[in-house]
């Protein structure tokens, strides 16, 4: 198997990190059981000292019509996924638009905007070889047990891409800060908001070293020039102490911290 060097200040999008040796797995190869997998690196927080890496290789990177389904697989990026989707005229995954990473990364993360997330469209998935029916598989709000190494997928096959609602759902993510960051850094606690509950306990713009609570929208940990992963942790925990002693709530990453 191939290795690639991935320096992750530069890779990942919050642009945190060191320089990494991440195995690259193709279609056919055994698959590892002790690294981690990544994605494109838009919700990952790398440490200095990351467990081994792994990720998918060019043999997962396609889209294929069937006769009753889309295939992907799961190295294929968000962007690709929709110009194939507006090119086939097929529905209901305008919501992927800006919404960096991989059709993996998604998967692991059950990425959406508000109601539109990507586990609505799926029929099946193949981990670690097998095809796994939706129904089989544990998922909710930003998150699915997986279980293993998601290599490809099938999605429903509706007809009817509408670039409306595409724009719309573009335009509900309007407020997003433009420095880098990894997306939301907590997941919203049932019936409130992380980023409003940041800014209640003074969070908001509040930095540390190149990182900092956005001024934008709170539940942003953006990068304002060489942040550090310590300064990272630093904020996150501060924000996660600060939520708990004054509304008793306790925030839960949606970052993943590697
Ligand atoms: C500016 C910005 C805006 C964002 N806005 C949104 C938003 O509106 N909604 C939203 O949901 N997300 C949002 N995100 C987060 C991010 O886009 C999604 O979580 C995306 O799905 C991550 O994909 P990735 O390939 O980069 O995964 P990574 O960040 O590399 O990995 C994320 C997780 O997926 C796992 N994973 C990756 N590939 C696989 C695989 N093949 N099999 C099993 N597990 C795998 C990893 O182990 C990790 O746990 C945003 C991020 C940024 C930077």
């Amino acid at each position: 198997m191939q290795i690639k060097q991935i320096d992750f200040s530069k890779y990942s999008s919050i642009k945190v990190g060191s320089t990494q040796n991440v195995l690259v797995v193709e279609d056919g190869d055994e698959i590892p059981k002790d690294h981690f997998i990544i994605g494109g690196a838009n919700n990952l927080l790398v440490s200095p000292t990351p467990p081994p890496l792994m990720m998918l290789g060019k043999s997962f990177d396609y889209m294929k019509i069937a006769d009753n389904y889309l295939e992907v697989g799961c190295a294929t990026k968000t962007g690709r996924l929709l110009s194939f989707a507006k090119k086939n005229n097929i529905a209901n995954l305008e919501f992927i638009a800006k919404l960096p990473g991989t059709i993996g990364g998604m998967l692991a993360m059950n990425a959406g905007v508000k109601s539109y997330e990507i586990f609505n469209q799926i029929i099946e998935i193949e981990i670690n070889g097998n095809w796994v029916k939706k129904e089989n598989i544990e998922y909710g709000y930003r998150f699915a047990k997986l279980n293993g190494i998601a290599t490809k997928v099938r999605l429903r096959l509706e007809f009817g891409y509408s670039d409306e609602l595409k724009d719309e759902l573009i335009k509900l993510r309007a407020n997003q800060p433009k420095e880098p960051s990894a997306g939301s850094a907590f997941k919203n606690p049932p019936g409130d908001y992380a980023g409003r509950l940041i800014e209640a306990v003074g969070l908001k713009g509040y930095q540390k070293g190149g990182m900092a609570w956005s001024n934008i929208h709170s539940n942003f940990l953006v990068n304002l020039g060489n942040g550090t992963f310590d300064e990272a942790i630093e904020l996150i925990n501060l924000a996660k102490d600060r939520v708990y002693n004054e509304f008793g709530i306790t925030l839960q990453e949606e970052i993943k911290i590697v």
